[in-house]
């Protein structure tokens, strides 16, 4: 019988020695045999012991175990989530290309693909993701090399229906699911071509690894590899050794913060100071039954939108004691960011409206504190306001 999420989280990505923890590989090239073994790994893909460019042990033992937890074939790591996202668009995409593309994406994800990308000849259309049919029907034929989506997005935590996604053939289609975690959901079951995380987030878990993976087929990952290679946005062995660790405990780190994140949600929902407060997992949420239908855990961030604009935000985070004004999430501490003026800063007005990113709006990231001391800490800082 396979096993659950939580035992993977223990199990995956082992190295064949007796070590518990993960041993740091931190040397960049290995010797070899002969000139002609020096060929054979220069010509082939992802050849180990040869360059860390093409392959570190420490990273395999991590891209192995992001393979077992998201149910793929393969992984490969990245020295950042966008370092991944970005070399899956271009490990696939080229002028003359076209992407479609969900318009509430992570504000640099957005902003890749309508500057970089549109400089390259690659275009792409954004669609609603809560409209039904919305990314099939902005398939171009032999056009449309990619379709994107992120489910839960950042920082709205708007829900993409991952099995009418996983649906559509002829593009592969690629879904960042940072927000989820592996605990939270596997895209791939859907029938989903690649998975995409930043492990700076969840998966790492501590604040201590910059980190980008993304699973699927082994043809896939391979082919994705071979772009890469060359785009140089390796993952560091320290960093995997630390996301390693993250893994070990995300299971209860996801649960407990899922649990917290709903805890707090509920207690501000109806705040006289509050207009909305978002979680995949509540009961208000506009797409909260797809959420649970495809999710275990709705994750561990929550958008709040004070009855307010950026001063008031300034003044509530200035009283808040327990959370910390940082841009991340995932991890122990909890923290909050104003994402119009950071996460998103550099978008249009039109693409902070159409995804609902609007001045008073505050995203927090749940960390482990217990959740009465949370709520006692939030709405004292309401009541300062
Ligand atoms: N994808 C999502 C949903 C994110 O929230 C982030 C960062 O916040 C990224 C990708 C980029 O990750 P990184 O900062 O590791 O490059």
């Amino acid at each position: 019988m396979p096993h659950k999420p939580d035992t993977n989280a223990i199990t995956a990505g082992r190295s064949e020695t007796s070590a518990l923890s993960p041993a740091i590989w931190p040397n960049t090239v290995w010797e070899t045999a002969s000139l002609e073994e020096a060929t054979q790994k220069a010509t082939g893909a992802r050849s180990e012991s040869f360059y860390s460019r093409f392959a570190n042990p420490t990273v395999t033992q991590f891209e192995s175990a992001i393979a077992t937890l998201e149910g793929a074939e393969a992984a490969l790591a990245f020295g950042s989530g966008m370092g991944a996202i970005a070399s899956v668009i271009l490990a696939f995409c080229g002028q003359g290309s076209h992407i479609v593309a969900q318009n509430n994406l992570y504000g640099a994800t957005l902003s890749f693909l309508q500057g970089p990308c549109a400089r390259f000849g690659i275009d792409t259309t954004f669609v609603d993701p809560a409209i039904p049919g919305s990314f099939a029907s902005a398939v171009i034929t032999g056009k449309t090399m990619l379709v994107i989506a992120e489910t839960p997005s950042n920082p709205r935590l708007a829900i993409t229906n991952l099995a009418e996604l996983g649906a559509i053939s002829g593009p592969f289609t690629v879904v960042d699911s940072t927000l989820a975690t592996p605990m939270g959901q596997r895209p791939l079951d859907f029938g989903i071509d690649l998975v995409i995380h930043s492990a700076t987030k969840g998966i790492g878990g501590n604040n201590d690894a910059l980190l980008g993976v993304v699973a699927g087929e082994k043809d896939l990952v391979d082919a994705v590899w071979g772009y890469a290679v060359m785009h140089g946005a390796s993952a560091s062995p320290y960093d995997a050794a630390n996301a390693l660790r993250g893994i070990r405990t995300m299971g209860v780190r996801v649960q407990r913060q899922n649990e917290s994140a709903l805890v707090l949600a509920r207690s501000l929902e109806g705040h006289s100071k509050i207009l909305s407060v978002s979680h995949p997992f509540l009961e208000s949420h506009a797409q909260h039954e797809l959420a649970r239908s495809q999710m275990r855990y709705g994750g561990t961030v929550l958008a709040v939108e004070l009855n307010g604009d950026f001063a008031t935000c300034n003044t509530f985070v200035s009283s808040l004691k327990l959370a910390h004004i940082a841009t991340s999430f995932g991890g122990p501490e909890t923290l909050v960011c104003h994402p119009a003026t950071s996460t998103h800063v550099g978008l249009s007005a039109e693409s902070l409206a159409s995804m609902g990113v609007t001045d008073g709006l505050l995203r927090f990231s749940v960390g482990l504190e217990d959740a009465e001391d949370l709520v006692d800490d939030i709405h004292s800082a309401l009541a300062a306001l």
